[in-house]
């Protein structure tokens, strides 16, 4: 039976992914700092441990003394635009050295197969009506964020131990990803649980907050979707860079109405000052669809498998007299 380790399965993509593993018929381990904050893992085996530690990334790399056949890194101090402008600092630090130590201990170790989960952050600032980007259009690089810039050396290290150990190594660029079990409050949220949270709390017809103007455009990919990716790209033989997203381009303001639809809400709209990222994210998705990918939801059909579950932690947390 082939063993996979999934580091980052106590989080959102994480926990998505080693539920996949485990449908396809995987042995799976999760390895992440924390266990999942809103489910069982499916895993067969939980090992919780600090991957800044060099130590702790080759406990999670060997299993009973043997590289894993498959590991997949997506262990990251992460969070959405207000997270990524406010933490530069832990994220240039702690996700550079999970990063580096695990790619260093899967190639010293003999790990056949690695994919590393980077960002479609590594792309610069594009205006709306901008051709799409293509993979190697991030370079020459102008992230817009410490994030973006963090990913793309973590890519080139990843690439380094490829070129220099002979550990396959798969690079995804990610576009936004939503769904269900994801940090929907708090501060490290992502729009689209954001959205749904506001949305959520706020009574019919009342106003919600949302930050900047309205009109940056962006891509969402439903994370079932999101994670089909993650294994095509696993498996094929394309060693360069690959980015994986939907080609639906929705405003945050349209992302908000579209939220209130699936609610069957109306709300209105106050814009505030806040971190609003890039004006737009057009990247290609020509190169993992030539592999036979299909984003299989549109975003309102994934934005009514979200917006349930967002709305039950809200009125939860609501009930015991949270601030949401
Ligand atoms: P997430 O925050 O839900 O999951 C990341 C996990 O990494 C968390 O469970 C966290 O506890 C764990 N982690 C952090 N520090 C750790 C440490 N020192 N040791 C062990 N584990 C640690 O984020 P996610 O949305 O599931 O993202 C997964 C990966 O995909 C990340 O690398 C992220 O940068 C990338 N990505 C996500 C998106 C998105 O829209 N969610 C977009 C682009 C790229």
């Amino acid at each position: 039976m082939k063993r996979a380790v999934v580091c980052g399965a106590g989080g959102f993509i994480g926990g998505h992914l080693v539920e996949r593993l485990k449908q396809e018929g995987l042995w799976v381990r999760g390895v992440d700092i924390k266990q999942h904050e809103f489910r069982q893992t499916a895993a067969d085996e939980f090992l919780q441990l600090d991957l800044r530690d060099p130590e702790s990334c080759v406990r999670a790399v060997l299993v009973d003394g043997k590289p894993a056949d498959e590991v997949y890194q997506l262990a990251a101090d992460m969070g959405g635009m207000g997270f990524i402008h406010s933490a530069e600092c832990e994220i240039m630090h702690n996700s550079l050295l999970i990063n580096t130590h695990m790619s260093h201990a899967a190639a010293h170790h003999g790990v056949p197969r690695y994919l590393f989960s980077s960002s479609a952050c590594v792309y610069r600032d594009q205006q709306p009506d901008e051709p799409d980007l293509t993979e190697k259009e991030a370079y020459p690089a102008q992230p817009d964020n410490e994030y973006g810039w963090e990913k793309l050396y973590s890519e080139r290290v990843a690439l380094a131990f490829q070129r220099n150990m002979g550990m396959t190594v798969r690079v995804a660029r990610f576009q936004n990803c939503y769904g269900p079990y994801g940090t929907w409050n708090g501060g490290r949220e992502k729009a689209p649980a954001a959205m749904c949270r506001k949305v959520a709390a706020v009574e019919d017809g009342g106003t919600i907050e949302v930050w900047g103007d309205g009109t940056a455009m962006r891509v969402f990919t439903y994370v079932d979707d999101l994670v089909g990716g993650i294994r095509l790209l696993m498996q094929s033989d394309v060693e360069e860079p690959t980015n994986i997203g939907a080609d639906e381009r929705i405003s945050v303001d349209g992302l908000v109405k579209l939220v209130a639809e699936v609610a069957g809400k109306t709300v209105k709209i106050r814009h505030v000052d806040g971190p609003v990222g890039v004006h737009a994210r057009n990247h290609s998705s020509e190169r993992i669809r030539s592999m036979g990918w299909v984003d299989r939801h549109s975003l309102r059909d994934g934005l009514s498998r979200t917006y349930p579950w967002v709305k039950e932690q809200t009125e939860k947390a609501m009930a015991r007299g949270e601030k949401v």
